[in-house]
């Protein structure tokens, strides 16, 4: 039942007791727990109807479903692991700040978009990007995966330019693989091609240049 995308996202995922924030439908949950990648699951949703979308999928299994908002359904330790998936980085940034002290010590997240927002959250609160995988479906999406290391600077960004690594990914960046080469490029000459630029697309336009310049 998942997409490539939440396929990508299940494969990252191996811990004792799991929590899923925006869970809606409950499917990774449900996909964890038969492939025996988690022994227990916690399913969160802000919404109603997916709340119950989410306890009728996951009826039987070894799984809590709590209708809350973001980690105010979390207790300080009860996960080993945590994903947010499928929403703005932003939105995913907000929730992890709001209770600093109930993030998992291991995390998969997964930004529809604005995934610097994440990362940037990362560099800020002691989490190492440990994994970035990039996956073609619908939207271009980056499967994000970090550890808890409050010990050192994240040796992540080390020898990468800041503000492009922050933006396309430090660890895509050193892969330099063909696939990530040419999203990036299509995103520079659609970019490039179009007269109304906002400073954020003229940033990242210019951030796309350096890059592409200077071929890791
Ligand atoms: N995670 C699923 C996926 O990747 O396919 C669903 C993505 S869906 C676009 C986003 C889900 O997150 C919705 O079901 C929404 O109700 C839920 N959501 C948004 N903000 C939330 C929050 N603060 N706490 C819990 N759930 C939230």
């Amino acid at each position: 039942k998942l997409d490539d995308r939440l396929k990508a996202v299940a494969v990252q995922i191996r811990s004792s007791v799991h929590a899923d924030i925006g869970s809606d439908h409950g499917h990774l949950i449900k996909a964890l727990l038969t492939a025996g990648r988690i022994q227990r699951g916690i399913a969160i949703e802000v919404n109603q109807r997916p709340f119950e979308n989410s306890r009728s999928t996951l009826t039987g299994l070894n799984a809590d479903v709590r209708l809350a908002d973001g980690l105010a359904g979390l207790n300080p330790g009860e996960a080993d692991s945590l994903s947010i998936c499928g929403m703005g980085g932003e939105l995913i940034a907000r929730i992890l700040q709001s209770y600093p002290d109930r993030v998992p010590p291991d995390l998969v997240l997964q930004p529809n978009r604005c995934p610097e927002a994440v990362r940037r959250w990362a560099l800020g609160s002691g989490y190492h990007l440990v994994d970035e995988q990039l996956v073609i479906g619908r939207l271009r999406y980056q499967i994000l995966r970090f550890q808890r290391n409050h010990a050192c600077p994240d040796p992540a960004y080390a020898s990468v330019d800041r503000d492009a690594a922050l933006l396309f990914g430090p660890l895509l960046i050193r892969r330099w693989e063909p696939q990530f080469r040419d999203v990036l490029l299509d995103e520079y000459r659609y970019l490039n091609d179009f007269d109304r630029r906002t400073n954020e697309s003229q940033h990242r336009l210019d951030a796309l240049a350096n890059l592409l310049q200077s071929e890791p």
